[in-house]
């Protein structure tokens, strides 16, 4: 059995295998995708230290240091039951995709969060084909061309900044009757001569043609009209999903947003189960962030481990 198992091979799984390794213990990493949302990630310029860095570069630097640390990494295997230890002397045990059953003295889940999608017609579809989640990487796709953001929280208004300097025009549609975002970001957006906000319209549909798509179709909530957009994109920027589905009934306490809820150490409600990063209560999904938290809840581990004998 692994002395540490961490489930999600990002910025916090990283950071937390290399504290584990370094103290001696035996320390695994099952990541659906090693690299998580880094590898969806561009320019990186909020590291300290770091002027400029890429998403898939830095995925790759992390590879390094976990083989360099002799953890056992096990890529493309993703988690799907969780069943906890009784007691603390006995052993976690993690169902994989693949039937494997893995056991652990700890666990650490940092399994991060993904881009939540708005169900509507034509997402699915044209994802890809002109439906997009990241304007830093797809952005430029998009030059000359006119393009929506659907969401007016901060990540929307931000992804609307960001592309009316790269494309034509862009047009932000917000469901409620006013944008969310820092009033910051309000003001640059309207400094900008190539954006429209919409507010009180609601996203019914994407539309397309010839595999691509060409419009999107709001309701006017103030009139109940039904209007149509035509554009090259979409940017659907309406807010991130923890990964905690699959922790089901396992008895881990989630937020009413399904995060993970860690207290000061990084300790969920059971007994030698951590977590750190996006999937969890602590504010501010930023790599750094996740690094940070991966390595306390790596050391959290580690005290558990040392004051609890195994059966
Ligand atoms: P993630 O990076 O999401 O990694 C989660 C890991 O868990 C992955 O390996 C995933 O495959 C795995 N996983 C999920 N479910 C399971 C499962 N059931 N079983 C096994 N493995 C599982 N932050 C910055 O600081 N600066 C930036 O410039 C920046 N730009 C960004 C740009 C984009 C486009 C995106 C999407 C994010 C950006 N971020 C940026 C945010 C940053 O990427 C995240 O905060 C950070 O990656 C979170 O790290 P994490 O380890 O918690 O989760």
């Amino acid at each position: 059995p692994f002395e540490v198992l961490i489930v999600g091979g990002g910025p916090a799984g990283v950071a937390a295998g290399i504290y584990t390794a370094r103290k001696g213990y035996k320390t695994g990493i099952a990541a659906e995708r090693f690299g998580g949302q880094l590898q969806d990630t561009l320019g990186i310029e909020n590291m300290p230290g770091t002027a400029y860095t890429e998403g898939p570069k830095l995925a790759a630097e992390l590879e390094k240091q976990v083989r360099e640390n002799t953890i056992d990494l096990m890529n493309l295997a993703e988690a799907r039951t969780l069943v906890p230890a009784g007691q603390a002397s006995e052993l976690h045990t993690l169902e994989l995709d693949n039937g494997a059953k893995l056991k652990a003295r700890s666990l650490i889940l940092a399994t991060g969060a993904r881009w939540r999608e708005l169900g509507v017609p034509g997402e699915t579809e044209y994802r890809n084909k002109g439906v997009a989640y990241c304007p830093h990487c797809d952005g430029p796709l998009f030059k000359g061309k006119r393009v929506a953001v659907v969401g007016g929280g901060n990540s929307g208004v931000e992804a609307a900044i960001d592309l009316a300097n790269i494309v034509e025009h862009v047009t932000l549609v917000e469901f409620d009757s006013k944008l969310r975002a820092d009033e910051v970001l309000q003001a640059k957006l309207r400094s900008l001569g190539n954006v429209d906000v919409l507010v009180n319209a609601k996203t019914t549909e994407i539309t397309g043609a010839e595999g691509r798509v060409n419009g999107l179709v709001y309701e006017d909530r103030t009139s109940g009209e039904e209007k149509v957009i035509a554009l090259a994109g979409v940017f659907v920027q309406i807010g991130l999903v923890p990964n905690t589905e699959w922790l089901g009934d396992s008895g881990l306490a989630l937020s009413q947003y399904g995060e993970i809820a860690v207290d000061d150490e990084g300790a969920t409600n059971l007994p030698g189960i951590f977590a750190a990063g996006d999937c969890t209560t602590v504010p501010y999904k930023q790599i750094v962030v996740a690094m940070g938290e991966g390595s306390k809840a790596g050391l959290s581990a580690f005290d558990f481990l040392i004051r609890n004998a195994p059966a």
